[in-house]
């Protein structure tokens, strides 16, 4: 087992000062600006001296390898909030008013500092660059931080997320799908009006507009292999303001949620597809639009099992859990392993006798023992992958 340091109680204390203090102010999407000098302050602070400001509201910290050419490691910590009351009752809960880290990226943007703190006492063989990505929750950021370069020359790369389905000490490190891709469609079905009491006047995109939602239903349940999760779901259908008349046009607009790259193209072309075809059928025009969000999140087999190996030198193999349903929710993350090898985990945020409160609740609060948990396995995660041949 390899050796590294642990944390001493006053790193333990300032770690969990700076965890609060983000609590307390949490800051949205691009307007991490307080966020970003607070996490400058405390890499500072923690001995960690070569840091950039990236992606606009992020920061990249460099920390050194101790073997020249061993491979390089990033590791990325979330840092963004979301427009949610804190109805959580803490007593560093929000300050900002309708603004709350009701996702855990107070707890992220700490473990990365905390790691980093780690690697600056005992450097990894590689070097280790430390991300502080902003604009996760808009799906932006990962794009953002690549676009940046602080990632050019990355072997592998590893982030987590705080999980209340888990007990504090339990962590998913796993290959293959974690989360699923993000896209959202509109459909506009151009008809032609009239009388509501003359159909045979009208091109009726409303009877077009409905069978067209129970035909993309048919998507998931007769296109997709059964064996992998998959949704399509239609969130708007607009049409029509009178009871006695037939409209020019309906919209639908939805989410496309999938978790392998194949599956996602099956499920976008599939309604792409079927739009115009049902559209044809009652003699409708569609207009088709698919926006891409973030692409399924997808661990590689050598990165689950670095952090595999990481979680069992750390914390033993019984931490080491499966993850069992896929979250069809997405994760920017993804970008980044589009692109390079590496794995994103879940650690156990649920303290004894704790609730399984979800993520983007009011309620929503992360048990503070797995913030040192956190920290220690990225940093761990970082040792094992850049040390590996
Ligand atoms: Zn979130
Ligand atoms: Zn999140």
């Amino acid at each position: 087992m390899t050796s590294g340091p642990a944390f001493s109680e006053e790193d333990r204390r300032a770690l969990l000062a700076l965890r609060r203090d983000l609590h307390r102010f949490p800051e949205l999407s691009w307007q991490e600006t307080r966020t970003q000098q607070a996490l400058e302050r405390a890499l500072a602070a923690f001995g960690v001296h070569d840091i950039r400001r990236i992606a606009e509201t992020g920061l990249v910290a460099t920390i050194p390898g101790r073997t020249p050419g061993a491979p390089v490691i990033a590791l990325r910590g979330d840092i963004d909030a979301l427009p949610i009351t804190e109805a959580t009752g803490l007593e560093f809960a929000s300050e900002h008013p309708g603004i709350m880290h009701a996702c855990g990226h107070d707890v992220h943007a700490s473990w990365a500092v905390g790691a980093a703190r780690l690697l600056a006492l005992d450097p990894a063989a590689g070097e280790v660059r430390v991300i502080l990505q902003p604009a996760e929750e808009v799906g932006a950021g990962a794009s953002a931080v690549l676009a940046s370069g602080a990632l050019d020359g990355v072997a592998a790369i590893f982030g987590a997320h705080v999980d209340r389905r888990f007990a504090v000490g339990e962590v998913v490190a796993q290959a293959g799908p974690l989360a699923a891709s993000t896209d959202t469609f509109s459909i506009v079905l151009h008809g032609a009006g009239a009388h509501g009491a003359r159909p045979q006047e009208a091109i009726d995109p409303v009877v077009g507009a409905a069978e067209l939602v129970l035909a993309l239903q048919t998507i998931v349940s007769r296109r997709l292999d059964p064996a992998l999760p998959g949704v399509v779901t239609v969130g708007v259908l607009r049409a029509g303001n009178a009871s006695n008349v037939i409209p020019e046009r309906a919209e639908l607009g939805g989410t496309i949620r999938a978790t392998t790259p194949e599956a996602r193209v099956l499920l976008t072309s599939e309604l792409e597809r079927m739009a115009h075809a049902v559209a044809a059928t009652h003699r409708l025009r569609a207009e088709v639009a698919i926006s891409d969000g973030t692409p399924p999140v997808v661990n590689s087999v050598a990165g689950a099992a670095w952090a595999a190996q990481a979680v069992r030198e750390l914390l033993g193999e019984q931490a080491l859990v499966p993850l069992g349903t896929t979250n069809m929710g997405g994760e920017d993350f993804a970008f980044y392993l589009e692109r390079m090898s590496g794995c994103f985990l879940r650690i156990g945020a649920r303290e004894a006798g704790g609730e399984r409160i979800a993520a983007h609740s009011p309620r929503f609060y992360p048990a503070e023992e797995a913030l040192f948990i956190g920290a220690s396995v990225l940093a761990r995660c970082a040792r094992v992958a850049s040390g590996a041949p």
